[in-house]
């Protein structure tokens, strides 16, 4: 029996791995080993018990008396806080689902690579903030990492049996978020509930308000670059309202693989979970009479200044991934905590990494992970400083 374990199996990600799970067979298929989430006692309990797990972890120290409870007569172990999430990283599975949002998943999901284990990565704050470590750590362990957002399974499948030497250029899709129906000029007037109307996908707030800022599809380029190993000149974003087309990779013939598929998550959630061998999965099939047409517009650097920001990062590499990403989180938590506008979060990652450029060691390439968390720890600060300025600017 599979032995499988779920990190921030709460969220969107983690419950539609849940989901299909069950749809596989549940406990009688699977054992799950651990399953872990943040403030949603009730639902990670809810779901520990269904699945018969191990140990359910709660990110919250405060938490853990009400986890306690829930799992009452169940047999199943209760833990909190950041170490415990490491410790159950370190309880060998043979397949992990890394779905904590932000940085924050990085430390779990790194740690469960010195197991061996299969990890399936949907959190890309991990290959941004850390690439290079943690493709040097799967390796060195016999890992093996799987994409799991939906560009980078469509990338990693339309490789299959190819040279990565023969690929002329990645483009990655993206739908544009909320707001691409918006005159640039407007679009800095945009409110948390705007860009949260995301109109194809269904994700985590924070992922959809990325969406549509294009930070997301910023993380994205800079994933793509490390996972894959390419140029950054080789990776391009087309604008794709339809979502169709879930990314491209093009050969050095001339000729495009392409994946294609209904917008679900469980596409790439259930390739990652029955890899290398393909299993039915409950999701809509493609009508193209009904579609009719497939659409695509530029993706404009003027209009998503993250796009140009990520061509940056990756042009220093070093921490700069790091520092980008920490910045977007702050500028991120601002915006959805009001006091700062939409087109301000890219000023401050902007600002951020131009005061980190200078004597920050933006561009040292870390050799532990403890160097990476530094600068993370740094970036968050100065971003914070940019933003508390800006917000005080903006009441004054
Ligand atoms: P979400 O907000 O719905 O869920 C996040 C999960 O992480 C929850 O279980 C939450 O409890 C937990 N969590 C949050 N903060 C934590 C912390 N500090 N420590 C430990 N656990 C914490 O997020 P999501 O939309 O499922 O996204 C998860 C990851 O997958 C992100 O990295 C996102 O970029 C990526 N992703 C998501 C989608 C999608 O469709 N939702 C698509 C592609 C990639
Ligand atoms: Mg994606």
């Amino acid at each position: 029996m599979r032995s499988v374990s779920i990190f921030g199996a709460t969220g969107s990600i983690g419950e539609q791995t849940f989901d299909l799970m069950r749809h596989q067979g549940g406990a009688a298929t699977f054992r799950t080993v651990a399953l872990t989430g943040g403030r949603n006692i009730a639902r990670l309990a809810e779901m520990a018990r269904e699945l018969r797990a191990e140990v359910a972890v709660t990110a919250h120290d405060e938490c853990l008396p009400a986890l306690r409870e829930a799992l009452a007569g169940s047999g199943i172990e209760a833990a909190a806080g950041a170490q415990a999430l490491i410790e159950a990283a370190d309880r060998r599975a043979d397949w992990i689902m890394s779905s904590i949002v932000g940085a924050a998943g990085l430390a779990p999901g790194f740690h469960a690579l010195r197991h061996g284990t299969t990890l399936a990565l949907a959190n890309k704050e991990s290959l941004v903030t850390a690439g290079p470590l943690l493709l040097a750590e799967a390796a060195r362990h016999g890992a093996r990492i799987l994409p799991v957002d939906s560009e980078h399974s469509a990338i990693f499948q339309a490789l299959v049996g190819e040279d990565l030497a023969s690929v002329e250029r990645i483009v990655l899709t993206a739908s544009g978020g909320a707001l691409r129906d918006w005159p640039v000029e407007r679009l800095r007037l945009a409110t948390l509930k705007d860009a949260l109307a995301h109109p194809n996908w269904s994700m985590g707030q924070r992922i959809t308000i990325d969406s549509a800022s294009m930070f997301n599809k910023a993380l994205e380029v800079i994933e793509t670059r490390e996972y894959f190993g390419v140029q950054p000149d080789q990776v391009e974003v087309i604008v794709h309202p339809e979502s169709i087309i879930h990314s491209m990779v093009g050969y050095r013939d001339g000729g495009i693989m392409a994946h294609l598929g209904a917008a679900d998550m469980r596409h790439a959630i259930g390739y990652a979970l029955n890899w290398p061998q393909r299993s039915d999965l409950p999701v809509a099939r493609l009508d193209f009479a009904a579609l009719g047409q497939l659409t695509f517009r530029p993706a404009d650097e003027t209009r998503y200044p993250a796009l140009r920001l990520a061509r940056e990062v990756m042009a220093v590499r070093g921490l700069a991934g790091t520092a980008f990403n920490a910045a977007k989180e702050i500028a991120l938590d601002h915006f959805i905590g009001g006091g700062i506008g939409f087109a301000d979060m890219s000023g401050i990652v902007e600002d951020t990494l131009a005061a980190l450029s200078s004597g920050g060691g933006l561009g040292n390439t870390p050799i532990h992970l403890d160097e990476v968390m530094q600068m993370d720890a740094l970036a968050r600060l100065e971003a914070t400083r940019v933003a508390k300025a800006l917000t005080t600017r903006r009441a004054g």
